[in-house]
């Protein structure tokens, strides 16, 4: 019998067979000339995945962590003032590592299930001078979407750089670098760009570059240091070799992989096709009774859900249960409500097909446990939308 688990988490998620498959190849020398060809192309891929023809990327051995350290490493400097707007944990985790670099940080935080509106965000851009604005796209402990182009328009008018942590919503959400005027998008290989983990990406504006060209103090992060990796990125687009650590040959291959595959399919059909399945999920688990985070369907991801669980079910129970019928969902994460709440990632080369099997076991689970509910309801709900 196969006993195949879907891995239905806010990340790692589910890759593509031709994406394991690279990971698996043969691992070659980093300055082969199949390899040069691999990461230059991996390179020109993210500029068209993230709608960023004059962007710079990176692609560097990391988490998701690793590219939000990155961009506060090489941007600030002792003092600058650094505002991150907050729409659950990863806002707090932007706000530790600016600090950590010595910015003095302004944190706008949003109730949970909410967004930080644009007036308050705009009272304190036009409070004081601000090196940079964080903004995380999608909070993946909450499942709220921020719109970034207001923000990053907002930004740019008070003279400040606009960042997003796209760690969840790269190549899931609506995001154009380039035209939006957003300096920095970050994201992790193991989200929606659908590679295992172990790859930080971002890529960097002109503005952007130039400032931290231009910075009076050394970057305090050799690893992270621009300085080390700049020339890097620099060669493999122009098809030479060059070396400062040794880049992860095979996952960079798989990169390589899934943007090809991103890139065929057209990022505007993926981006509407994660909107499609995101929305006829959230009324499935609607239909059943069930209470989403976000407030409103226009701050809600099309990533993952973040789901309340019913009333007296405990959420651990509930959660084994899930995984007895081969779905493994993750709990929560916001520390104040984590137990209250599961999620469901959405992400990547998904199918209706899972979001059906995650619906029959969450059914199942809930009628084990004596949730009260109409059985087949969420199916038949999903079916109808799909
Ligand atoms: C997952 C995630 C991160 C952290 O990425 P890691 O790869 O776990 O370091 C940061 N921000 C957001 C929004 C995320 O979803």
């Amino acid at each position: 019998m196969k006993s195949r688990k879907l891995l239905m988490i806010p990340g790692p998620i589910e890759f593509e067979p031709s994406v394991l498959r690279a990971m698996g190849e043969e691992t070659t020398s980093h300055v082969a000339g199949n390899f040069i060809e691999s990461f230059g192309n991996a390179i020109d891929l993210m500029k068209k995945v993230w709608l960023s023809p004059l962007g710079q990327p990176f692609i560097v051995a990391g988490s998701g962590t690793l590219a939000m350290d990155m961009a506060a490493a090489n941007l600030i400097e002792l003092n600058d003032n650094a505002l991150v707007i907050s729409t659950g944990y990863f806002g707090d985790r932007f706000r530790n590592i600016l600090e950590r670099y010595g910015a003095n940080v302004t944190y706008l935080e949003a109730a949970v299930g909410e967004v930080v509106s644009l007036e308050t965000i705009e009272k304190e851009l036009r409070s004081k001078t601000y090196k940079l604005v964080t903004i995380t796209h999608v909070d993946t402990s909450t499942g709220v979407l921020v719109d970034p182009k207001p923000i990053a328009e907002l930004a740019k008018k008070y003279n400040a750089l606009s960042i997003l942590d796209g760690v969840c919503s790269v190549a899931g959400e609506e995001i154009k670098q380039d035209e939006w005027g957003l300096d920095i998008v970050l994201t992790a290989s193991q989200k929606a760009v659908g590679v295992p983990p172990g790859l930080a990406l971002l890529v960097a504006s002109q503005k952007a570059i130039d400032i931290w060209k231009n910075r009076k103090s050394p970057v305090q992060n050799y690893y992270a240091d621009w300085s080390n990796w700049l020339p890097i990125m620099q060669a493999y687009e122009k098809r030479q070799p060059s070396y400062f650590g040794t880049p992860p040959v095979n996952l960079i291959r798989a990169l390589e992989t899934s943007l090809e595959i991103i890139n065929a399919e057209g990022i505007e059909n993926r981006i509407f096709k994660h909107k499609k399945l995101a929305s006829a999920f959230r009324e499935a688990i609607k239909s059943i009774g069930l209470h989403i985070i976000p407030i409103n369907d226009t701050m809600t991801a099309n990533t993952l859900s973040a789901i309340y669980y019913p009333e007296n079910i405990d959420g651990g129970t509930f959660l084994k249960k899930v995984y007895e019928n081969d779905i493994i969902l993750a709990g929560g994460l916001l520390p104040e409500i984590k137990l209250k709440y599961f999620r469901v990632g959405h992400m990547g080369s998904l199918s209706s097909n899972d979001l059906i099997s995650v619906l029959s076991a969450i059914e199942k689970a809930l009628a084990e446990l004596n949730y009260n509910f109409e059985i087949g309801k969420s199916l038949k709900t999903f079916q109808g939308l799909i």
